[in-house]
């Protein structure tokens, strides 16, 4: 589905924050991202969810070449495929939970009233139907971070990527936002984690491991070196 091809990025002013990575997600896979802060760990998901491209490199996703597409026909490539949760929620203050996820759909060209709907239905599904008309400032962490998925996967992406989803929550909300996580996965979605918890990663099927800009370890190799080659 997405693989990235000895990826180097190097930010202006210098910092090497990718040395070199190589890195294939399949349809379908659950995969944790794990390493000590300042491993590189956002950077690739950012290239991983084509935000942002390599210095060098190739990234596909679905067969297409990131590095040939132009913004505008990423952005649109983006907006059908991939949904983002981010740490901090990034939920816009002052608009209501159901506004908030109606708004992720703004590019799917789907009119006013069904964009409302979807997000009706979505929020329903992440447990939140009761709490449509809330502002950020009137939910929990978690239940913010819920509005979040449901903002993510309201378009129906194939690809949902999660930048420590679970960091800025105590450990039930934690555990809330995780089981919802894997329910999207159960139901078709291919999920990538980073996170810091060792549990989590642990109890999820692969493990991707950086540190100093490069992938030091990764569980499928280790278990499936044969099926790794032959991809
Ligand atoms: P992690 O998510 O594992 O903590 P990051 O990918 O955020 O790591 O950062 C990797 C390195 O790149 C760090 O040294 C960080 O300071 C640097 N870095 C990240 N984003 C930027 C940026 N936008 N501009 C300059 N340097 C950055
Ligand atoms: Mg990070």
């Amino acid at each position: 589905m997405i693989t990235l091809t000895d990826v180097t990025k190097t930010y202006p002013g210098g910092v090497t924050a990718l040395g070199g990575v190589s890195l294939a997600i399949d349809r379908g896979e659950l995969v944790a991202i794990v390493g000590p802060s300042g491993s590189g760990k956002s950077t690739m998901l950012n290239l991983l969810g084509t935000l942002d491209r390599p210095t060098t490199g190739g990234v596909h996703l679905d067969g297409h070449d990131i590095g040939a597409l132009s913004d505008a026909e990423l952005s649109a490539l983006r907006a059908s495929r991939i949904g983002f949760v981010f740490q901090q929620f990034h939920l816009a203050a002052g608009t209501t939970a159901l506004a908030n996820v109606a708004d992720g759909l703004l590019y799917s060209g789907l009119r006013h009233a069904e964009r409302r709907r979807r997000a009706a239905a979505v929020l329903h599904r992440v447990g939140l139907g009761r709490r449509m008309d809330h502002e950020p400032h009137e939910l929990s962490g978690g239940e913010r971070q819920r509005v979040a998925i449901a903002r993510a996967v309201a378009g129906g992406p194939a690809l949902l990527l999660a930048d420590e989803p679970t960091g800025a929550l105590d450990s039930v909300s934690g555990q809330a936002v995780m089981r919802l996580l894997r329910e999207l996965h159960s139901s078709g979605t291919t999920v990538v984690i980073i996170t810091h918890d060792r549990e989590l990663a642990a109890s999820l099927p692969r493990q991707v491991h950086m540190r100093d800009g490069r992938v030091v370890d990764d569980s499928l190799r280790r278990k499936a070196p044969a099926a790794e080659q032959s991809r």
